[in-house]
């Protein structure tokens, strides 16, 4: 879904003009394209603000081979090169994702890792970067390059390597071989190994200016982009993909009120990293405007902004602490009910509406 570096311009100056389809990365890839850079890139921002797609635009423009052009007006679009990319078969191009994120990166042809370990579609697919991927990316690192241009590793997010997959790469970072230059991808550096973070050259991506982010969405068709882009943080792939998900503005608009009638079916359905996500979200904005600040990710008049600092950090620390576990299985409905009562409690309206609002929660349980 988000992975728009198969688009291709047919017309020439189509694909001149534009080789990357998220305005806010246009200058990055340019600057970082016109040179070859260090073997390996730390790219990282806050969240997704276009990590990866940066990382394969970057690797499509080194691996073009319209010699005419100067690297930064790379790639061209039409080359051989250019298409293989495109078709994500370039024999010199590897891209390492855990097995899990392969279908919504739109990532499926090529390199499975689980597939080249004969496990097939059967196991649940792992959410980590496992050390046979990082040895078959090595692997591929040493070899020749197929057309001549060197050879790329993407990894992302490299932050889900595990321990023994990283401490693997970090050899190949150290004992570079051949002309392989790996480009990392990261929303959380500070989660990789120190060592990995001070070999790499990093380049650090901002939140996109808020109108660039607002007019990508709506061209991805998202209604209401401001209210989805605020409720995630200012990271425009996030909303993206909460929309493609089914959140609503409204919807989100709703959240703080509901949660504070402690009506636990607005989050319903929802899986329980992103419920509890969402409650911090919540939770956040009451905290700040308790505080006197304001709020991040709701409008000021949608935030529950009269509750108790002391309780809302309860609150918060509770959710703090089941965010941690939040990927275990728990018994989804009853976490997300039990967080939503402890966040009723937290945002407590005054006496006079609050017994109204215990009422409207009876009717809202399933
Ligand atoms: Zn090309």
């Amino acid at each position: 879904m988000s992975t728009r570096a198969g688009d291709e311009g047919t017309a020439p100056e189509r694909a001149a003009a534009s080789p990357i389809d998220m305005p806010w990365l246009e200058e990055p890839l340019r600057r970082i394209l016109a040179t070859l850079g260090a073997h390996a890139l730390l790219i990282h921002g806050p969240g997704n603000v276009g990590q990866f797609e940066l990382a394969l635009a970057l690797a499509r423009g080194w691996l073009c081979e319209r010699n005419e052009l100067p690297l930064a007006d790379r790639p061209c679009g039409r080359c051989a090169s250019c298409r293989l990319h495109a078709a994500r078969s370039h024999p010199d191009l590897l891209v390492l994702v855990p097995d899990a994120m392969r279908e919504s990166l739109g990532w499926e042809q090529g390199e499975s890792a689980a597939e080249e370990n004969g496990e097939g579609g059967r196991k649940k697919p792992s959410k980590d970067i496992r050390v046979e991927a990082v040895r078959t990316a090595i692997a591929f690192a040493t070899t020749t390059s197929a057309r001549g241009r060197g050879k790329f590793v993407v990894v992302h997010p490299a932050e889900r390597m595990n321990e023994v997959a990283a401490s693997a790469f970090l050899k190949t970072l150290e004992e570079p071989v051949g002309d392989a230059r790996f480009l990392l991808c990261s929303a959380a550096p500070d989660r990789l190994l120190p060592t990995i973070r001070s070999r790499c050259q990093q380049v650090a991506l901002p939140i996109p200016p808020q109108a660039a982010a607002e007019a990508w969405l709506a061209e991805q068709g998202v209604a209401e982009p401001a209210v989805l882009l605020a409720a995630s943080g200012g990271q425009p792939q996030d909303a993206a993909e909460r929309a493609a998900g089914g959140l609503d503005a409204a919807a989100w608009l709703a959240l703080p009120r509901r949660v504070a009638q402690g009506d636990a079916s607005a989050l319903q359905g929802w899986p329980l990293p992103l419920a509890v996500e969402a409650l911090q979200k919540v939770c956040h904005d009451a905290l700040c405007m308790a505080a006197g600040g304001e709020p991040r990710y709701f409008p000021r008049d949608h935030v529950v902004a009269d509750a108790s600092l002391a309780s809302l950090l309860l609150w918060s620390r509770e959710l703090a602490r089941v965010a941690i576990e939040a990927e275990h299985p728990w018994a989804v409905d009853l976490a997300i009910e039990s967080l939503v009562g402890q966040g009723r409690e937290a945002l407590k309206t005054p006496r006079s509406q609050h017994r109204e609002a215990r009422g409207l929660s009876l009717h809202s349980r399933r």
